[in-house]
């Protein structure tokens, strides 16, 4: 046995208000709690393309909400785990806020053998522990304390939306979150924060697939040379002619990311093709780049070409709505003690969905941690009290 090293202090010496001093003890008092829930939701294992593992996890994360005086009810989805969704009544009427998330990762079962759930210092590891399962148990922590504060009731009304495809592009949850969003006041994604901070994201960049196949006409490189149309040739030029559509001051980039043609080096080749990763930090330049990609003609007029693929995830821009949450989320962390600090990042979310509808949208409002989607993923347990508390409070705020 290792010795055990001591972990942070309280941080709420460092606190405003007497009340923030308050919060951030019942938080500290409850931080094994939180790891233990953070555990539970690990060790059930839920690889987006495994629906009955999903589902698995779907039913204990219900019942967590359910045992909370939630109203639970599945989104039955047929390829992927069921979408689950939680109402809550509250003291006041008015709109719901929508804590949003997901509770699918990327790990194939059998992951935790080589990667277990357990706590090293102040990190805690595992599959998916930093996305995003602390972040639903940050949500259930946050719901349960504000239910002790304000006599069993919540001061407002308030859904939850955790979706099983997130990491496979959300297409079978997205109408549902579209539809949820519209009727909240604003949305909390508990995806994790972003650096050693936890900053949270005010800004995330939008998301295209594209696939430029090429038809040309075969033929022997010896004997017909003249009577072959390279397809190899034809997607070399479209692929410098996309590239040049790259703009980095606009924040729009555009990666060809896979090219596949060709069969042997005595045939002229008759298909090819390149597969483009498109990534657009502005709204107004999702039409543009579309229209771009699809009105794409041959240079050679003996090779045809298909586009197929768009725009799937809208930017999530940092708009006016955006950066009010956001002032309030610091106004809530300053009480608190500390200086919450916002980033932009290249990678989408569900979160992309709500924002592009133009409902106020702050993400990364989970754990603080690392190794997202890889084999040292962590959080930082001693972060989760302060986590905890500024949910609490932007439930309550926005
Ligand atoms: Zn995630």
């Amino acid at each position: 046995m290792t010795g055990t090293r001591r972990l942070k202090p309280n941080k709420g010496a460092s606190a405003k208000s007497p009340e923030a001093v308050r919060r951030l003890a019942y938080f500290e008092e409850r931080r094994a709690q939180i790891v233990t829930a953070i555990r539970e939701l690990v060790e059930i294992e839920s690889p987006s393309d495994n629906k009955a593992a999903v589902d698995r996890l779907g039913e204990v994360v219900g019942r967590r909400f359910e045992a909370l005086g939630g109203k639970v009810q599945f989104h039955h989805a047929t390829d992927f785990g069921n979408h689950l969704q939680v109402d809550f009544g509250g003291k006041s009427a008015g709109k719901p806020v929508l804590l949003l998330g997901h509770y699918d990762t990327v790990y194939p079962v059998g992951t935790l053998a080589a990667m277990p759930c357990r706590t090293r210092d102040d990190e805690l590891t595992g599959p998916g522990v930093l996305d995003m399962k602390s972040g639903i148990a940050l949500m259930l922590s946050a719901i349960a304390a504000l239910q002790d504060w304000n006599g069993s009731n919540l001061p407002r009304p308030v859904s939850v939306l955790l979706v099983s495809d997130e990491e496979v592009g959300s297409d079978s949850s997205r109408q549902i979150t579209e539809a949820l969003a519209k009727k909240a006041s604003a949305v909390l994604v508990l995806e994790p924060s972003f650096g050693r901070e936890g900053a949270v994201k005010t800004a995330r960049k939008g998301v295209g697939e594209y696939e430029i196949k090429v038809t040309g006409k075969a033929s022997h490189a010896g004997l017909d040379f003249e009577k072959g149309s390279n397809a190899i040739v034809e997607v070399a030029r479209q692929i410098e002619k996309i590239s040049a559509f790259t703009d980095l001051k606009k924040g729009l980039t555009v990666n060809v990311g896979v090219v596949r043609g060709g069969s042997r080096t005595n045939v002229v080749p008759p298909e090819a093709s390149a597969q483009v990763d498109v990534r657009i930090a502005r709204m107004k330049d999702a039409s543009l780049i579309d229209r771009k990609m699809r009105s794409l003609q041959p240079f050679n007029r003996k090779c045809s070409l298909e586009i197929v693929g768009g725009i799937n995830r809208p930017p999530m821009e940092r708009t006016v709505a955006v950066a009010v949450l956001y002032e309030k989320a610091v106004m809530i962390a300053h009480d608190l003690g500390w200086k919450l600090r916002e980033a932009a990042v290249g990678g989408g979310s569900d979160g992309n969905f709500t924002a592009g509808l133009g409902i106020p949208t702050l993400d990364g409002l989970g754990g603080v941690g690392d190794g997202a989607h890889a084999a040292h993923e962590f959080i930082r347990i001693s972060e989760l009290p302060r986590r905890a508390a500024l949910l609490a409070g932007l439930i309550e705020a926005v």
